[in-house]
């Protein structure tokens, strides 16, 4: 039996160790130190934002940029509803209202002249949201200029979910900094990882002061625990930013990586009938960059002959992790009742779509394995036409 293959498993490297080992030797083991530090300052330098607070996941920095910008019970907050469930989570932790936004085919993301048109027709009721936050799906940017123009229009929070996106750019300008508060995430099957972490960034130095207070147990900057605010202990701690720093030197070569993995998958998958990998989109001006974070692809099961999930099974039968897309949030019980705008493209690519294995390092010959299962699904079924 062939060794299994993981959709999406932690890449390290020594200087991870190294880093991990600094901490250690110095006994900086507790959150905060200068790795915390240290991490914040690079990932700016990296994405040009002016302020980041490291946290200890993505959740935790979506939970506390809602929190920073004021957003609390009864106010309503539109998400792009393609995506993982942690995009819409914390709206329910502080009573915020979601409303979910539909996709479009030729990015996956929010589609932006269905929310335009929405916001608008939202103010002339006097019915805005207060915020928006926007995904940037498996790595590649949503067409965020009009969206962040609209938004800046009505005076409306924008808030970009990156967690899948560190290393993509728009216009040459990374992924999270074009609105009020972006995060990154660097969970375990993220580009690039802490085992746990995550990190807000804005421009706004008093969201970065209040999300950074609110993460440390709301402690007033005086000797004694004095305490205004309800707080949180969501700091990131010096031992992962170790790791985070050494994940961070390896970025580039990490998306090098993932994208020629989407190119071989391409190469094997993309003439095949009825397959149709995610577009690459070409919004905005230059410098449109997607990471390909994970190869995902729609299965036309009439013209391939077999449906996404009997590939997925016949992956699995060979130890090949793949899986659906996201379900989309206004499909989840959770958020029965919810209003959506839109929907039907989201539930089109659901129900078609599949994510395949996608590391910064599977091997070539691993990658192989899951072309010759792909193939072989087509195959058996034209055979037996
Ligand atoms: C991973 C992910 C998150 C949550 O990040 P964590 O660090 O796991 O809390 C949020 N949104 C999206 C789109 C994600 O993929």
């Amino acid at each position: 039996m062939h060794e299994r293959i993981y959709l999406s498993p932690p890449h390290l490297g020594q200087r991870e160790e190294q880093l991990v080992l600094e901490a250690f030797r110095t006994n900086w083991i507790a959150p905060l130190g200068p790795h915390v530090d240290a991490f914040e300052r690079e990932l700016c330098e990296h994405t040009g934002a002016p302020h980041a607070v490291a946290l200890c996941s993505g959740t935790a920095a979506l939970h506390l940029a809602l929190e920073a910008l004021d957003i609390g019970a009864g106010d309503e907050v539109w998400v792009s509803s393609l995506t993982f469930a942690a995009s819409a989570f914390p709206l329910r932790y502080v009573g915020a209202v979601p409303v979910f936004v539909d996709a479009d085919l030729h990015s996956w993301n929010m589609d932006p002249m269905l929310f335009v048109e929405a916001l608008h027709d939202a103010a002339r009721r006097n019915a805005l949201p207060r915020a928006v936050v926007l995904v940037h799906l498996y790595g590649q940017c949503a067409d965020v200029q009009p969206i962040a123009d609209a938004c800046a229009a009505h005076g409306v929070f924008l808030i970009e979910d990156a967690a899948e996106a560190l290393g993509a750019t728009y216009d040459g300008r990374a992924a999270g900094t074009f609105g009020d508060v972006g995060f990154y995430s660097f969970n375990g099957n993220k580009i690039i990882t802490t085992s746990g972490g995550g990190m807000l960034v804005t421009p706004h130095a008093h969201v970065a002061q209040r999300a950074r207070m609110l993460a440390t147990q709301a402690r007033e900057p005086v000797p004694h625990y004095e305490h205004r605010h309800v707080g949180y202990n969501y700091r990131l701690s010096n031992v992962l930013a170790g790791i985070g720093r050494g994940q961070l030197e390896q970025l580039e070569a990490r998306v090098a990586a993932r994208r020629a993995v989407f190119t071989r998958y391409h190469a094997g998958l993309s003439t095949l009938p009825g397959i149709a990998l995610m577009p690459e989109a070409h919004y905005g001006r230059d410098g449109m960059r997607a990471t390909r974070w994970l190869t995902t692809l729609t299965i036309d099961a009439a013209r391939f002959g077999a449906d996404c999930n009997t590939v997925r099974l016949a992956l699995e039968a060979q130890q090949i992790e793949a899986r659906p897309l996201w379900k989309p949030m206004h499909q989840q019980p959770v958020f029965a009742g919810c209003r959506t705008i839109g929907g039907s493209v989201s539930d089109a690519l659901f129900a078609t779509g599949l994510c395949l294995p996608s590391g910064s390092s599977l091997t070539v010959a691993q990658q192989e394995r899951v072309i010759d299962v792909v193939q072989s699904c087509m195959e058996t079924n034209s055979a037996s036409a």
